[in-house]
């Protein structure tokens, strides 16, 4: 028998072809919302505007000032144009850059947040929130900044280049991987991590062959709800502490890092943790997990070492202390020379 809790955090979702214009509306009805401000990246605007203009007289406003990583004056500049505007709720449209305002606006003023993804990091199905300031992020957990309704349209992901495609869905991935080993997991945890883990890995060599698929497109988007409800509902370990630690004090890209990390640091906690890599090596169809996960990356073509991601040798072992220093759950325990020999396999990016 196996001993658990499971708390299942209220979430709906919408997933078709369209639905970021057709379903969009009918979720700010469904929450009684008429005045809603739309949030989005610079670079996502035409697609703010397209829902905007779908919410018709229900949207008060689009603000496409997002950026990478939520800094504070960002998310100050979003909770004042949600209050200029008088707004009801939030729209995010966008990654996980456009998601987090949405956040930051929705933990500044209450407001409930719906989110029209356009990448596959998961962001939209947590409670968990970022802010960063003077050169360090911040993170909390927050029911409050959990999307009320998340609207998945495989049609906004057409235009997200295959490279981020497959670094995005690594990212996702890696959220169903450290599920299967968080202490706060549960069975069901489990079956939506194994099967989030299984439906982007077999979406992303087709979304690569051919990104225009809205079928692959719709099963990447389909692991990417699952990878990222698990990361909602659990502790994340060693490898979501190094990518925090190699992004938010070495500045390195957020979801290549997650891609090159994650093979070397579930070779490192395999021998603690042999239920989860025998569920990872199951969706990959595959003997050896982490060596499958770095095959799908390479084969894909992403980046492979820490070194391409622009890492330097001699920052290696300060990494490594920041990591052993912290308190947090892993299956194994991470000493400075444990997680030196993660960050150096990482470094030179061979398969692990
Ligand atoms: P992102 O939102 O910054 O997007 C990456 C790039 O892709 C941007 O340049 C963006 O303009 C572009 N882009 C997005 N969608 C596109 C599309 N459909 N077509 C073309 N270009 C597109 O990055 P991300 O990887 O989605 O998210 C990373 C951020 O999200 C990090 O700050 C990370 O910390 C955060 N995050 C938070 C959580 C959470 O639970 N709070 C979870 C995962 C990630």
């Amino acid at each position: 028998m196996r001993e658990f809790v499971h708390d299942a955090p209220p979430m709906r979702v919408v997933l078709r072809p369209g639905a970021a214009t057709t379903a969009t509306p009918e979720e700010a009805q469904r929450l009684g919302l008429r005045r809603l401000l739309v949030v989005s990246g610079t670079r996502g605007a035409d697609t703010a505007q397209a829902v905007a203009d779908a919410l018709g007289p229900a949207c008060a406003g689009v603000h496409t000032g997002a950026r990478m990583h939520v800094p504070a004056e960002v998310a100050d500049r979003g909770v004042e144009a949600a209050r200029a505007a008088g707004a009801d709720g939030c729209v995010a449209v966008g990654g996980g850059s456009s998601i987090g305002l949405g956040k930051a606006i929705a933990l500044g003023t209450g407001l409930p947040l719906i989110a029209v993804p356009t990448t596959y990091s998961g962001s939209e199905a947590t409670p968990v929130w970022g802010l960063t300031e003077h050169g360090a992020k911040r993170t909390g957990r927050d029911p409050g900044v959990l999307p009320r309704s998340i609207v998945y349209d495989p049609e906004l992901t057409l235009s997200l280049p295959v490279p981020l495609s497959v670094t995005s869905g690594v990212n996702a991935i890696a959220h169903g991987v450290e599920a299967l080993y968080a202490p706060d997991t549960s069975p069901l945890i489990a079956l939506m991590a194994e099967d989030g883990v299984r439906a982007m890995a077999r979406a992303l060599p087709d979304v690569a062959a051919d990104p225009g698929s809205l079928d692959a497109r719709g099963r990447a988007l389909y692991g990417a709800w699952l990878c990222g409800s698990c990361l909602g509902a659990t502790t994340m370990g060693l490898h979501h502490k190094l990518c925090h630690v190699l992004g938010g004090t070495f500045g390195l890209p957020h979801a290549e890092t997650h891609t090159v990390v994650l093979p070397h640091a579930l070779a490192f906690n395999a021998p603690a943790a042999p239920d989860a890599v025998a569920a990872v090596a199951r969706a990959l169809d595959a003997d050896d997990a982490p060596r499958a996960l770095w095959r799908l990356a390479t084969d894909l073509g992403a980046p492979r070492s820490l070194a391409e991601l622009g890492l330097k040798d001699g920052d290696l072992a300060a990494v490594a202390a920041q990591v052993a220093g912290q308190a947090y759950a892993n299956p194994r325990e991470v000493t400075a020379d444990g997680a030196l020999a993660v960050l150096r396999a990482a470094y030179e990016g061979g398969p692990p």
